[in-house]
């Protein structure tokens, strides 16, 4: 990324108080489309100032303004509302998103958009669930306990998921009556600042919604989580960066809740259907590029079944469209950027020093100035390598035989991750077994990334903290006041 500016390009401001506005000091930086290596966009570059003026905004509209004083079916109405424009103008939000991040169009309408929408449907209407309790112990007394709003929220996401992450934070915190800041990654600022219009033009109030673009540490981000009127933290991203944030909220002791790395266990049993283990498997390891937290990233096989996987598995990526991100049939797009595919591309020479390639794993020079990487298959690593312990977040995959449960057990669970799983096996037995021993937030049995989103979503061990998804992000966003009352009759 660089910090010139004066590009015929998009322009993407910071979003404060219902309104465009540009940073305070009026510096900006680009952002690049992966797809080209091209500049897609000059951005509003947020600093510590300019997040004081979106907590300023907000803590205005908490304290001052209609939001959190609304009843929660006239706040669902108005994000039933930012739904319904979403879909209307799902086709611009994915081409923006599909520019911005170099992910396949298709995946962008079909998952990233199509599921902002449906955070924007689920959580308006599943918030009207929630009760408040009551208990009586005597006739003349009773005690309530009632969930009351955080105030201002800040919220901080990731690029591989940009919208997607964004509004599965915004739509649980907004229909609890809080207002928000949200710093979205500096490679994806694109869509955010789009949405934020339509949330507008759906009638969420002015400074319930903002957005301070920028970097992290040192940044913007990093004055989010010191801000002694920010209440809580709602983080996706590194490891690392959870650490860092944790310790910068310290001081305000905010509350947190953290979605972070992973390294997915993709297990095969030698029972297993393979018509369905193996396209899934594929899609597990390089949707979007590989760049998903959720993502299938060790596939670990049975011995008996080994070399037919192998090579099944290996026709299937050496088939996979690689192309340009618009294009409808493309499978696979560019990596996020320049420096992130110049690290994966180290882990693919430790790859091939420790291991063998059996496919993929350059540049695709045709393809033009964009990030493309063909997507690789890995043999001949142990599980405890560095290749098969650290996220590499990119398209490729380290396939490791087992001899047995106990086994296989051992290697899935002995990265510092535990986010998501995924066994294949027609033995129901073994499968309720194996699901117990993972030490995974998720385990998919003969799937992946199968979402329901009242359930819980996240990590155990270094891969999060606390949970997403239902109530659990209604839980966050809120806080419990316990009132008792007393009756004189
Ligand atoms: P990242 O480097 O941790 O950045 C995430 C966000 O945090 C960005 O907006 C970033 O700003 C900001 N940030 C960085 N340092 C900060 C600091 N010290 N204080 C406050 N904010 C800071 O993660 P990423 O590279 O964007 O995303 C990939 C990671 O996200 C992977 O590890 C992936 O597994 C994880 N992820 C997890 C989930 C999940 O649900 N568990 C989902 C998706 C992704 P900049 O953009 O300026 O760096």
């Amino acid at each position: 990324m660089t910090t010139a500016t004066k590009a015929k390009t998009i322009e993407i401001d910071n979003f404060i108080g219902g309104k465009a506005v540009k940073s305070k000091d009026g510096k900006t930086f680009q952002t690049i489309s992966p797809g080209t290596g091209e500049v897609l966009g000059t951005v509003s570059y947020g600093t510590a100032d300019d997040i004081n003026l979106a907590v300023d905004a907000a803590k205005e509209a908490f304290e001052n303004g209609p939001w959190p004083k609304m009843s929660m079916q006239d706040r669902a109405n108005i994000l039933l509302k930012v739904a319904a424009l979403v879909e209307k103008n799902a086709d611009e939000l994915a081409r923006a998103e599909t520019l911005d991040t170099g992910k396949p169009i298709t995946e962008s309408r079909t998952g990233d958009i199509a599921r902002v929408a449906s955070n924007f449907q689920f959580y308006p209407n599943f918030a009207q669930s929630l009760a408040d309790e009551s208990w009586t112990p005597n006739p003349q007394e009773r005690h309530t306990a009632i969930r009351e709003p955080l105030g201002v929220c800040g919220l901080i996401t990731p690029w591989n998921l940009p919208l997607y992450l964004a509004t599965w934070k915004i739509a649980p915190c907004l229909i609890m009556g809080n207002a928000c800041v949200l710093k979205p990654a500096e490679w994806t600022p694109y869509t955010a600042f789009l949405f934020a219009k339509l949330a507008k033009e759906a009638g969420v109030p002015d400074g319930v919604l903002n957005i301070v673009n920028g970097f992290g540490a040192g940044g913007a981000g990093e004055a989010l989580t010191k801000h002694p009127d920010v209440k809580s933290i709602s983080f996706t991203g590194e490891t690392g960066t959870g650490r860092a944030i944790m310790a910068s909220a310290a001081g305000t002791l905010k509350k947190l809740s953290f979605e972070l790395g992973g390294k997915g266990a993709n297990i095969i049993f030698e029972d297993a259907n393979l018509d369905e283990a193996l396209p899934t498997s594929v899609r597990a390891a390089y949707r979007n590029q590989g760049q998903v937290c959720l993502a299938g990233s060790r596939l670990f096989v049975q011995e008996s079944i080994y070399p037919k996987v192998v090579k099944a598995m290996v026709e299937r990526v050496k088939n996979l469209k690689v192309g340009d991100p618009l294009d409808p049939k493309t499978e696979m797009g560019a990596l996020i950027s320049k420096e992130h595919m110049e690290k994966v591309q180290t882990y693919i020479e430790l790859g091939r020093k420790d291991g063998k390639c059996l496919t993929g794993g350059d540049p695709i020079k045709e393809l033009g100035g964009g990030f493309f990487l063909s997507p690789s298959v890995f043999e001949g690593l142990a599980y405890d390598s560095k290749f098969c312990q650290e996220e590499i977040f990119g398209p490729v995959l380290p396939i490791i035989p087992f001899k047995d449960e106990e086994e296989v057990i051992k290697m899935a669970n002995s990265t510092p991750y535990g986010l998501s799983a995924s066994l294949w096996s027609q033995d129901v037995n073994r499968c309720n077994r194996v699901a117990r021993k993972l030490k995974s937030g998720m385990v998919w049995v003969n799937c992946w990334f199968a979402r329901d989103l009242r359930t819980p979503f996240g990590g155990q061990k270094s891969s999060g903290l606390g949970r997403e998804g239902g109530r659990y992000s209604l839980e966050f966003f809120s806080d419990w006041k316990a009132v008792s009352y007393k009756y004189s009759d």
